[in-house]
C-alpha cells in the first residue's frame, strides 16, 4: 500500500493519552486481575505495534488479537508477552502456534482430536470459549465442555491456559441478557475441578459497567484508544482520553459563484457567492462517502462538507476566504470546538469502532508523546 507521505492529510496518535487509558483501567482492577491489551486489526487502526508497546509501558501483561497473522507479528518484533488468538485458527496451525507460544481460542472437541495429531513436543495452550449468548463462537453445552476440559487436563499436547465467554450487551442500561450469560457462564465454571490460570469475561464495557463480574483478567480493546464502547449511551468510570486525531490541509480554495454546483451528481448548487475550500482525502482513506453534510473544523469554526465525497477529495463552504495550507481538522480539537469518533459514527449510522478500523494505509499515522515524561 503506497502511503501518502507528500499529501498533509494524516492521523495523529497520543501515545500519552493511550497510556493514560490503560493506567486509569489497571488502577480500577484488583490486585490479581491482569490487563490484556486487545490490539487486532492493527490496534483498531492506531497501530498494532505501537499499541502494544505503549500499552505495555502503561501496565498491560499480555496481547488479545484476532488472527494468527497479528499474534504472528508481535511475537516477529520481539513481545515475549503471552497472546491469545480470540477467533478461531484453522486447526493446521496448531503446531506454528504452539511454537511461538501463542494461545488459542477453542470451541469445540473436534478441533482438539485433530490438532494433538499434529503437535509435537512443545504443548499448544488452549482457552476454551464458552457461548453463553453471544451465539458466535464456543461451547453451547456444559456436558461437551466439561469433556474437553478434562481431555485437555489428560493431554501433555495441551496446557489448559483459559477459559472466557464474551457478553452481548455489556454496553447496554438493561443488563437482563447480560445477567442471563453470567448465570449461565457461572454454570459452565462449576463444572471445572481445577479452574486455569486465566478466567476471563470482560471486553471494556463489561470492566467499566460490570467490574464486579470481572475474572483474573480483563480484555480491554476500545478503552485503549480512549473510546466510549456504548457511544454515548453509558457514561465511562472514569475520563476516556480520545488517542486518535485525523487532520489535513486545504489543497485548493476558490470563490464560486450562485448557482454553480459542486461534485459528482451536482448535488450541491451554491445559493450565493461561496468560498469553497478542497481537502485531499476521501473515501479511499476510509473518509466514507455518507459523511457527505458531515462537517470539519478550521479555525475554530464548524464548516459543512458539500457536495459528494470523492476517492480522494472532498469539499467544505468556507464562512470566508481562507489560503491553500490553512490547517483542517476532521476529527480533534480546534478553537474549544472538537469533532469525536463517536460524533463521526452516529452521523454515519454506526460505531465508533467502525470508523478507527476504516481509515485506510493512504493516510501516515504519526505518532505524539511516544517518550515516556519521568
Ligand atoms: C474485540 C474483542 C474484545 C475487545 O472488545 P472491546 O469492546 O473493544 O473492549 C474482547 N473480547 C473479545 C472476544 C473480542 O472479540
Amino acid at each position: 500500500m503506497v502511503v501518502g507521505l507528500h499529501r498533509p492529510s494524516k492521523l495523529i496518535i497520543d501515545a500519552e493519552a493511550i497510556r493514560n487509558n490503560v493506567k486509569h483501567e489497571i488502577e480500577r482492577l484488583n490486585d490479581d486481575s491482569e490487563l490484556f491489551a486487545v490490539i487486532k486489526a492493527n490496534g483498531y487502526g492506531h497501530g498494532i505495534i505501537e499499541m502494544a508497546r505503549f500499552t505495555k509501558q502503561a501496565g498491560a501483561t499480555g496481547f488479545c488479537v484476532a488472527i494468527l497473522d497479528e499474534a504472528l507479528t508481535l511475537r516477529e518484533a520481539g513481545f515475549t508477552e503471552p497472546i491469545l488468538v480470540l477467533g478461531i485458527t484453522d486447526v493446521k496451525y496448531a503446531r506454528l502456534a504452539a511454537d511461538k507460544n501463542i494461545s488459542l481460542t477453542v470451541g469445540d472437541q473436534a478441533w482438539l482430536d485433530s490438532a494433538a495429531e499434529i503437535i509435537e513436543q512443545t504443548p499448544l495452550k488452549i482457552h476454551l470459549g464458552l457461548d453463553t449468548g453471544m451465539g458466535r463462537i464456543g461451547f453451547q453445552d456444559e456436558a461437551t465442555f466439561k469433556q474437553a476440559a478434562s481431555s485437555l487436563e489428560r493431554n501433555s499436547k495441551f496446557e489448559f491456559e483459559g477459559v472466557f465467554t464474551h457478553f452481548a450487551t455489556a454496553d447496554e442500561n438493561d443488563a437482563t441478557y447480560f445477567n442471563l450469560q453470567v448465570a449461565r457462564f457461572q454454570n459452565f465454571i462449576a463444572q471445572l475441578t481445577k479452574r486455569p490460570r486465566y478466567v476471563h469475561v470482560s471486553n471494556t464495557a463489561t470492566s467499566l459497567w460490570h467490574a464486579a463480574c470481572n475474572g483474573n483478567m480483563i480484555r480491554f480493546g476500545v478503552g485503549i484508544y480512549g473510546m466510549n464502547p456504548s457511544g454515548r449511551a453509558l457514561e465511562s468510570p472514569f475520563a476516556l482520553q480520545p488517542a486518535m486525531s485525523l487532520e489535513s490541509e486545504l489543497s485548493f480554495s476558490k470563490l464560486v459563484e450562485s448557482g454553480r454546483s459542486i461534485s459528482y451528481g451536482a448535488t450541491y448548487t451554491a445559493e450565493k457567492d461561496e468560498w469553497i475550500g478542497t481537502i485531499p482525502i476521501g473515501y479511499a482513506d476510509g473518509y466514507e462517502r455518507r459523511l457527505q453534510g458531515f462537517h470539519v473544523l478550521i479555525d475554530g469554526q464548524f464548516c459543512e462538507i458539500v457536495g459528494r465525497i470523492c476517492m480522494d477529495q472532498m469539499m467544505v463552504r468556507l464562512p470566508k476566504e481562507y489560503p491553500v495550507g490553512t490547517k483542517v481538522i476532521l476529527a480533534g480539537e480546534s478553537g474549544g470546538k472538537s469533532i469525536s469518533m463517536t460524533d463521526i459514527a452516529e452521523y454515519a449510522d454506526t460505531i465508533n469502532y467502525e470508523i478507527t478500523c476504516g481509515f485506510t494505509q493512504r493516510l501516515p499515522r504519526i505518532y505524539i508523546n511516544d517518550g515516556i515524561a519521568k
